[in-house]
């Protein structure tokens, strides 16, 4: 089960919210469960959830559910036959109010339309299938010429790349989806089409009003983004590289460069980063993916990723336990890979080489305490890092300098550990609250269980991060020999 060091997230859809699925989902090795509130109802994500919270119980692991709101996401309005034909070099009009749409006149769900978007836009629509691009504007509708043309169907993706869309950050119905995750016991929520810090903002002060804060992952697709990238991150908890709407928003051919800047900065700030959209794509209909697919994969782990992540292969497709194990073989070869070509000259993953980083609200002390624990177990050889935590953040940053070593993060408290299953190499484990307080004989028991769990022989050591007895030491290093 999900004790690899690079973590994997799997959509969950109706390929893969039966009981059955998921727990051999579990079994093989995903982390992160994503609840996609794009599609299906709050019934069945209520039941998926359910039957999530159900086999993590009974298999005895730690794992997170992420739920992921559509936020604002234009789409176009109902076509009149579902679909309709629009030829390359054809006109056409979108309109603001409903109209049964044709394809030389359909409207969009999104009514200020007509003001965001100026002369000369782009408008794609279906993931960029269809380019137009507009020619003029009336009071209540834009008229456009079709630069590459294909079928229009009903609520379809409609991108608007060179535009300022106007669109709230969270939608009304984001709004009801969000008090629904939170209630129903969510660990993250993430939040799609980001454009500035302040929508992260606007989200957490959402969450506030629903009684409830969780972790904040920021869904990378748009060119705003891109231009606030460091503001962004640093606002929010984790970063997911949405590369299928980034992908249609900027120039396709951009995007292995963008994702390794966001995965470098998300680095830099101790932030967990996931690499998503058609990662095994071919694996929804086929039992092998193309080597282009795994090259990618490994690329996501050799640009230092701490997840990868499955959408259509787990929701909707005819192999998602296969596309889980097929992740896992290529996440382990390439980490081999690179801690070979990288150990020799400056330790695992050139950790020499990454300095401290101070900016965007980065705790230098935190830092520099987990490339030191990383340091110092490498330097003597010892087989674990073990992270004291209150909430988790230590041990993700002790994960961020990617020991070879499993972190283990030690916690009373259930969330905490669940939550810690999306950071690289980090294997949450659960103590008792008098274990976490240091009474007693505690820790001796506590490395009694380690010992077990990983193997331990006397005499081995690990290093060890914070004091149970002493919270104000959280930045305390002790080694310990195995007794
Ligand atoms: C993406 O666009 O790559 C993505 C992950 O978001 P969604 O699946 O919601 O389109």
């Amino acid at each position: 089960m999900g004790t690899d060091k690079i973590k994997i997230v799997a959509t969950l859809g109706p390929a893969s919210r039966s009981a059955a699925t998921l727990e051999r989902l579990l079994r093989a090795g995903v982390d992160v469960v994503r609840l996609n509130l794009s599609h299906g109802s709050i019934e069945e994500h209520q039941a998926a959830l359910a039957a999530f919270h159900k086999l993590r119980w009974d298999l005895g692991i730690h794992a997170a559910a992420m739920a992921d709101l559509g936020g604002p996401k234009v789409r176009t309005g109902v076509m009149l036959e579902g679909k309709s034909d629009l030829a390359d070099g054809a006109t056409c009009r979108i309109e603001s109010l409903p109209v049964e749409g044709t394809a030389a006149r359909f409207s969009t769900t999104h009514p200020g339309l007509v003001d965001d978007v100026s002369v000369g836009d782009r408008v794609l629509i279906d993931d960029g299938r269809i380019r137009l691009r507009v020619t003029h504007k009336t009071d209540r509708a834009v008229e456009c010429v079709c630069e590459s043309g294909g079928a229009i169907g009903t609520h379809k993706g409609l991108n608007l790349p060179d535009s300022n869309v106007s669109l709230s950050a969270i939608t009304d119905k984001d709004g009801r989806d969000l008090r629904w995750a939170l209630e129903a016991g969510v660990e993250y929520v993430a939040l799609s089409f980001v454009r500035r810090a302040a929508d992260v903002e606007a989200l957490r002060t959402a969450m506030d009003e629903a009684g409830r804060r969780v972790p904040v992952v920021v869904k990378i697709e748009t060119p705003q983004a891109i231009r606030s990238l460091d503001e962004i991150i640093a606002t929010s908890d984790a970063a997911l590289v949405a590369r299928g709407d980034l992908g249609v928003e900027m120039d396709v051919w951009r995007i292995p460069m963008i994702q390794k800047d966001i995965v470098r900065r998300c680095r830099r700030m101790g932030k967990p980063v996931i690499i998503a959209t058609q990662m095994l794509h071919s694996m929804v209909a086929s039992p092998t993916p193309t080597r282009a697919e795994v090259s990618d994969v490994a690329n996501a782990v050799l640009d230092g990723a701490d997840a990868v992540m499955l959408s259509a292969e787990s929701a909707v497709g005819r192999f998602p336990v296969p596309s889980v194990e097929m992740l896992n073989r290529i996440a382990r070869d390439a980490l081999q890979f690179r801690w070979a070509s990288a150990c020799d000259a400056a330790g695992p993953d050139g950790l020499l080489d990454q300095r401290l980083y101070v900016g965007h609200g980065v705790d230098p002390t935190r830092s520099a305490v987990a490339r030191s624990a990383v340091l110092i177990a490498q330097d003597l050889g010892a087989q674990l890092i073990v992270v004291w935590c209150h909430s988790g953040t230590t041990a993700r940053w002790v994960g961020k300098y990617r020991p070879l070593q499993p972190v283990v993060g030690l916690s009373a408290d259930e969330t905490t550990c669940h939550r810690l299953a999306l950071c690289y190499g980090v294997e949450p484990m659960r103590v008792s609250p008098a274990e976490s307080a240091g009474e007693g004989a505690s820790w001796r028991e506590v490395q009694r269980r380690l010992a077990l769990r990983y193997d331990l022989a006397a005499g081995q050591m690990m290093v060890v991060v914070g004091d149970p007895l002493h919270p104000e030491r959280a930045s305390n290093l002790s080694i310990h020999r195995i007794e």
